[in-house]
C-alpha cells in the first residue's frame, strides 16, 4: 500500500497530466514518508531520489537523502547520483506552520520558490517541475519565472486533497533553460 494520503494526489495529477514516463530520472523533495517515491518508481521511473529533512523508510527502487534540499552541495550530490541532469523535480514541501497566518503564508511562498531555482540547476532541458503552492497559486514573481523557464505551466488541485485546504499544485513542463539565461 501507499505510505501517505498525498500518494493519491501525485496519481490524480500523473493521470490528468501524463507526468511520469518510464525511463526517467525523478528528484523527489520533501519526499518522507515516501508515498510519492513509491508512486513513481512503481509508474516506471528509472531512478527516484527523494531528499527529506526526516529519515525515510527505505523505498524499494528509489534512494534517499536525509538532509535539507538548501544545503550547498545538494544539487552536485544529486546530479552526481542520477549521472547527469533529472527530467522532472516534484516538490510536496510544506513548511513548519507557525500559526501565524501571515508568517505562514510567507514561507510557503518562499519555499515554493527555492524548489522552482534549486529545480534549474538540476534539470534537463524539456524537463518537468511540479510543486505544492497554496491559494491562488504561484504568487506573480513565481508565476512569470516559471512562464519564462517552461513551454507550458498549470495549476491543479487534485481531488485527493481536501477541499477546505488551500493547496495547489504547479505543473510545469518544457523545461527550456535558454530562456532564462536571455531573461536574466
Ligand atoms: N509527498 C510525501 C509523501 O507522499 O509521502 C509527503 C511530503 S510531506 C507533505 C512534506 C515534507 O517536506 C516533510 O516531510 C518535510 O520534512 C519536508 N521538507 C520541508 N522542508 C524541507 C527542506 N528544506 N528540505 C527537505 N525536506 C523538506
Amino acid at each position: 500500500g501507499w505510505r501517505s494520503r498525498a500518494a493519491f494526489k501525485l496519481i490524480e495529477l500523473d493521470e490528468r497530466f501524463h507526468l511520469i514516463h518510464p525511463g526517467m530520472k525523478v528528484v523527489d523533495l520533501g519526499a518522507a514518508p515516501g508515498g510519492w517515491s513509491q508512486v513513481l518508481v512503481k509508474r516506471g521511473a528509472a531512478q527516484v531520489v527523494g531528499v527529506d529533512l526526516l529519515p525515510v523508510e527505505p523505498v524499494s527502487g528509489a534512494e534517499i537523502i536525509e538532509g535539507d534540499f538548501t544545503d550547498p552541495d545538494m544539487a552536485g550530490r544529486l546530479t552526481a547520483m542520477l549521472g547527469g541532469r533529472a527530467d522532472m523535480v516534484v516538490s510536496d514541501m510544506a513548511p513548519n506552520t507557525t500559526g501565524h497566518a501571515p508568517t505562514d503564508h510567507l514561507r510557503i511562498i518562499g519555499l515554493a520558490e527555492e524548489a522552482l531555482h534549486f529545480s534549474f540547476e538540476i534539470l534537463a532541458e524539456g524537463g518537468t517541475f511540479v510543486a505544492k503552492v497554496f491559494q491562488g497559486g504561484a504568487e506573480k514573481a513565481m508565476l512569470d519565472t516559471l512562464k519564462q523557464a517552461f513551454a507550458l505551466v498549470r495549476h491543479a488541485k487534485p481531488p485527493a486533497s481536501r477541499k477546505d485546504s488551500a493547496e495547489l499544485y504547479v505543473v510545469a513542463t518544457g523545461y527550456r533553460p535558454q530562456r532564462l539565461e536571455a531573461a536574466a
